[in-house]
């Protein structure tokens, strides 16, 4: 019996990618999966998506691109870099993409060149007059989506112009929350990832975009007890019962990816949902029940309409760093691959 286990649904997936592409009006999409999937396993993700209809991969280091090679011999991977300057010639036998973000454009490789329209971060402000011809697509990264659309419409105008007099190469800029908000920014395609995995890019609840969540996280009761008035759980005595209180202790914890900081978010014990209490340790947190329950009884941490968005809404962050931070290391969780 592990301590908790984290099932990847590809069919979901699948959907997901689908539900995408139904919008898209012939932009290609291009499925995300940097930081293994954002923790949901980039070789499986990667097939599902790939056969769902995404045009290409895009990760983000060269090992991660090697990795996507090895198993995907034929798929178009586009590694978004930077790279270090060794790592240019291993991308090129690998038969990589790159993306490129400063004037030096190394040959013999199919480069992206990145634009920076405004993110202030990787790339150039202008582009070079004639791009060598190894050069293949032209890209951008925009700072805010839903957030501040009108700063988005006004970062898409500046990669309208600036790439409009090379319209022959593959242009590209919007990520997920532009394909849910921005049409006008999908020229020949979109770099999808976080939707793929069927979570909100807007912090909301992903069915509202027609996403299905791809992660469920699910563990067991492991110790029930009764606790007196005056008596704590866990470090720090930061929950201690003001009345006779029966407490689950569930075997996650913060290495496992169950941050400290998500204290307060709710869980379901046997179906109903109960509020993490006390500090939350490295292999454990605890949670209040409202009776005696058996050891052994089913906690659903993500799943069953428990979104990862409400646990990273209680840690004031994304559900991006929730999910990159699950811990699927086999010694501590088991992760199943259903195809529902
Ligand atoms: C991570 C990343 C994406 C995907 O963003 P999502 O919001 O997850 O869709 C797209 N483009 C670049 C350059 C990225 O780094």
């Amino acid at each position: 019996m592990h301590r908790s286990e984290l099932t990847i649904d590809l069919g979901a997936v699948r959907r997901n990618v689908k539900r995408l592409t139904g919008v898209l009006d012939g932009a290609d999409l291009w499925a995300v999966v940097k930081a293994d999937g954002y923790g949901h396993g980039a070789v499986d993700v990667a097939g599902a998506a790939l056969g769902a209809g995404a045009r290409a991969l895009c990760v983000v280091t060269l090992a991660e691109g090697l990795e996507m090679r090895a198993e995907y011999p034929t798929a178009r991977i586009l590694v978004m870099g930077p790279l270090i300057p060794g790592e240019v010639a291993r991308a090129r036998e690998a038969g990589l993409e790159i993306a490129v973000a400063d004037a030096d454009i190394p040959e013999g490789v199919r480069v992206h060149i990145k634009l920076d329209t405004g993110m202030g971060r990787f790339g150039l402000t202008e582009l070079l007059s004639a791009p060598p011809r190894n050069v293949v697509g032209l890209m951008s990264h925009l700072a805010t989506t839903a957030d501040d659309l009108d700063f988005a419409r006004k970062q898409v105008e500046r990669f309208r112009e600036l790439t409009a007099p090379h319209a022959d190469l593959t242009r590209h800029i919007a990520a997920s929350a532009a394909v849910l908000r921005l049409p006008e920014a999908f020229f020949d395609a979109v770099r999808c990832g976080i939707a793929i995995y069927g979570l909100s890019p807007f912090g909301e609840d992903p069915a509202g975009d027609g996403l299905e969540p791809v992660l469920r996280w699910e563990s067991r009761l492991t110790q029930v007890k009764l606790l007196q008035p005056g008596e704590s759980t866990g470090y720090g005595r930061r929950f201690i019962a003001s009345e006779p209180t029966w407490i689950g202790l569930v075997p996650v914890g913060y290495a496992d990816g169950f941050r400290r900081d998500m204290t307060g978010t709710e869980v379901l014990v046997a179906g109903e949902r109960r509020p993490v209490v006390g500090t939350i340790s490295m292999d454990s947190f605890a949670v209040t029940l409202e009776r005696e329950l058996l050891v052994g009884t089913p906690v659903v941490i993500v799943g069953d309409g428990v979104l990862v968005e409400e646990h990273a809404r209680v840690a004031d962050t994304i559900n991006y760093e929730i999910t990159c931070g699950v811990c699927s290391d086999r010694r501590r969780a088991r992760r199943v691959i259903v195809d529902g």
